[in-house]
């Protein structure tokens, strides 16, 4: 067997949004972090580049400058097509906990600026190599990764951020749930005049001809702006939805976008690089989140928000939550009873965080998959101010921990008496 090359206080395996914002967490704490990414920045990764506040808050604690005047491109909120021949504007809410706006940015810029945040911060970035499996001590813990090359990497640690692939929590018996929604989203870029619009743009009920005059297809639809010249236009459907498995993700695409108006651009003539679909696994779809020193984060621990696809906020901040807790354990002395239980909180905490919500959004979801229970919902309780406002606010999970309108009392209520996923 081939000896270590290289040891540290901590192993993140892939520098993804979760990988990053672990190995920027660690290193600022002062450990000793090897991030280690299959890619070599900057690296496609199929996306809709839309981040939320949620995801927004994340950034600011990564020490990261979001401002306009720092190259990020703001927006207002959400410009939602659904029941009616003109749309609904819902602006982002303006919170304590969260700031009132969002940012749009191609991933292969966005994962690059935090993987150099990560190095900047001090964690040692190794790429490319592909990790294949973990390496184990005799007593069954996780003490290291192997890699395809061939080599050895060796902590007490390790933090599985390999994504949807989620290639390290398999290798090491972490089994998917199949009572888990899972999705799948299609998305391409294309050159148009919308780029520079202020609103990300989301399509509840997907038509292949004339809307209430053809054929519902399944799924929802988005169009975020880039502002630079393109945007960023797919389509999502989850496991509760007809057609799920069957169906051509991108005949399903292009279907949908022929019926969009010409002068928007969305056509195959416009189309900017390919068409690229990925799974987007929800609601805490593998388990255990942490056990013999491998703790899961982002989508390699399927933690996409099943209300709406959103994957970037989770992977960020459970990349803070593992850090914190690993943090936690290092100072108790890793391998101690006192450590363990720090290191088992983790999971816990995550639970308490999201549990509750995600088994809501797999109920939401599971309801509103089916086209005719949509148009229901779009066409009489959309209309109703306070339905669309409550309906905004849960969707991207937006309200503030100590409430100050009925809004933040609802979704924290809801949240908090749902039994956790
Ligand atoms: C079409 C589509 C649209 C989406 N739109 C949005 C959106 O608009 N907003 C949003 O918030 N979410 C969106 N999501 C979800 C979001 O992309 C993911 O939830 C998010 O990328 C998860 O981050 P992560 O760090 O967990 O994993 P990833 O971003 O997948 O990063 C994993 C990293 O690990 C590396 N890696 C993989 N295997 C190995 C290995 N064996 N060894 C070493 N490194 C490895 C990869 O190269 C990668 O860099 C979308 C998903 C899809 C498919």
């Amino acid at each position: 067997m081939p000896g270590p090359v290289e040891s540290a206080d901590v192993i993140v395996v892939g520098a993804g949004p979760a990988g990053s914002a672990a190995a920027v967490h660690l290193a600022g704490a002062g450990l000793d972090v090897l991030l280690l990414e299959k890619a070599v920045f900057p690296r496609e990764k199929v996306c809709g580049d839309g981040l939320t506040p949620r995801a927004v808050r994340e950034l600011a604690g990564l020490g990261l400058d979001t401002r306009p005047e720092a190259g990020w491109r703001h927006n207002l909120g959400l410009r939602i097509w659904a029941g009616r021949p003109y749309p609904y504007l819902m602006p982002w809410p303006v919170l304590a906990d969260f700031p009132a706006y969002g940012l749009v940015r191609r991933r292969a810029d966005f994962d690059a600026l935090l993987a150099d945040r990560a190095v900047q911060a001090g964690a040692r970035l190794v790429q490319p190599v592909t990790v294949t499996a973990p390496v184990l001590n005799r007593a069954g813990r996780v003490v290291g990764v192997q890699t395809k090359a061939g080599t050895q990497y060796h902590a007490p640690v390790t933090l599985a951020c390999d994504g949807n692939s989620a290639r390290l929590a398999i290798a090491a018996g972490r089994d998917r749930r199949l009572d888990r929604p899972l999705g799948v989203a299609v998305r391409a870029y294309y050159a148009s005049p919308r780029a520079d619009d202020l609103w990300l743009e989301s399509w509840l009920e997907l038509w292949d001809g004339p809307p209430g005059r053809s054929h519902l297809l399944p799924g929802y639809g988005w169009s975020f702006p880039l502002g630079d010249g393109c945007c960023n236009v797919g389509l999502g459907l989850t496991d509760s939805s007809t057609g799920f498995g069957r169906v051509d993700y991108r005949d399903l695409l292009r279907r949908w976008l022929d019926t969009t108006p010409p002068e928007w651009g969305f056509r195959e003539a416009n189309r900017q690089g390919r068409i690229g679909s990925a799974a987007l696994p929800m609601g805490f779809n593998r388990r255990p989140l942490y056990r013999d020193g491998l703790l899961l984060a982002g989508d390699a621990a399927g933690l996409v928000n099943p209300f709406n696809g959103e994957g970037v906020s989770y992977a960020l901040e459970s990349g803070r939550y593992a850090a914190e807790q690993i943090v936690q354990a290092r100072s108790r002395g890793l391998g101690c009873g006192a450590a363990e239980r720090a290191l088992q909180a983790y999971p816990v905490r995550l639970g308490r965080a999201w549990g509750g919500y995600f088994r809501l959004g797999a109920v939401f979801g599971h309801i509103i998959g089916h086209p005719r229970v949509m148009r229901l919902a779009t066409r009489y309780g959309l209309p109703v101010p306070a339905v669309r406002q409550l309906v905004h606010r849960l969707l991207a999970n937006l309200s503030d921990q100590s409430p100050r309108d009925v809004y933040d009392v609802v979704v924290n209520t809801l949240s908090r008496l749902t039994p956790s996923a």
